[in-house]
């Protein structure tokens, strides 16, 4: 077992520092809904509202399977929620009759409803001193595959690299968001330590790599050498102080 010292933390963020499920049914649902409504309205005022309305002839379970479609058809963007999203929000409101350039102006203020309901997340209240201490001790990477910019939010701060996984066209488990994260933290696996929820996406990739793995789930099994289980980031310093005495 290495005894070099830790140099680098890195995050994943979405069920890692906050919790996400509530977040992401608000957004799904309230930029959809929000989509419709000033659709409507818009097409009301210039006397062109069709007998069904937008989310009538198109409701989520539509604009969720289009997305699929588009996922399958583009594997490359298979990360890039935003794109997938906004490409086929387009595609959907040129099916629904408008022009081109109108359905991509709507898609594009969707998306940005979307992105202000995807940034109202509260970070778990132990999170943001816990950062505070580390980032006096350690490089700190957030390496997300999701589409929070975490640059509009304040933990933001805390994270001089942040890596989005998904933009990049290499989504984790893919080596290279970790790798990259940790060439600009300027350290090497061996010396960093990965915080995250998932076992596929988190914990396996960079414990392939050779990182410490803090990985954050409800049940414990036999975990192999090098992987932490943790029930809540709360308990991430008392693992680090761990990982230091050894
Ligand atoms: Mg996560």
């Amino acid at each position: 077992m290495t005894s070099a010292r830790l140099q680098a933390i890195t995050f994943d963020l979405d069920d890692t520092l906050w919790d996400n499920h509530g977040v992401m049914e608000r957004t799904e649902t309230g930029h959809y809904a929000w989509l419709d409504a000033a659709l409507a309205d818009w097409l009301e005022r210039r006397g062109e509202a069709p007998a069904v309305r937008f989310a009538e002839r198109f409701p989520l379970g539509a604009y969720q399977a289009r997305r699929l479609e588009l996922a399958r058809r583009h594997p490359l963007r298979r990360g890039d929620f935003s794109w997938l999203r906004e490409r086929a929000l387009a595609a959907l409101l040129e099916a629904y009759g408008l022009p081109r350039s109108a359905a991509c102006q709507w898609a594009a203020q969707a998306m940005q409803r979307f992105m202000a309901l995807r940034h109202e997340v509260s970070p778990h209240p132990e999170v943001e001193p816990m950062l505070e201490a580390l980032g006096k001790r350690y490089r700190l990477a957030s390496i997300t595959n999701g589409n929070v910019d975490i640059r509009r939010l304040a933990l933001h701060r805390h994270f001089p690299v942040a890596i989005a996984a998904g933009e990049m066209f290499a989504p984790k488990p893919d080596p290279r968001p970790f790798l990259a994260a940790l060439a600009r933290l300027d350290t090497v696996p061996s010396r960093a330590l990965h915080v995250g929820d998932s076992w596929l996406e988190d914990a396996l990739p960079a414990r392939r790599l050779g990182m410490q793995v803090a990985w954050i789930a409800a049940a414990d099994s036999g975990l192999p050498t090098g992987i932490h289980r943790l029930a809540h980031v709360r308990e991430l310093p008392t693992l680090i102080e761990w990982l230091e005495r050894r």
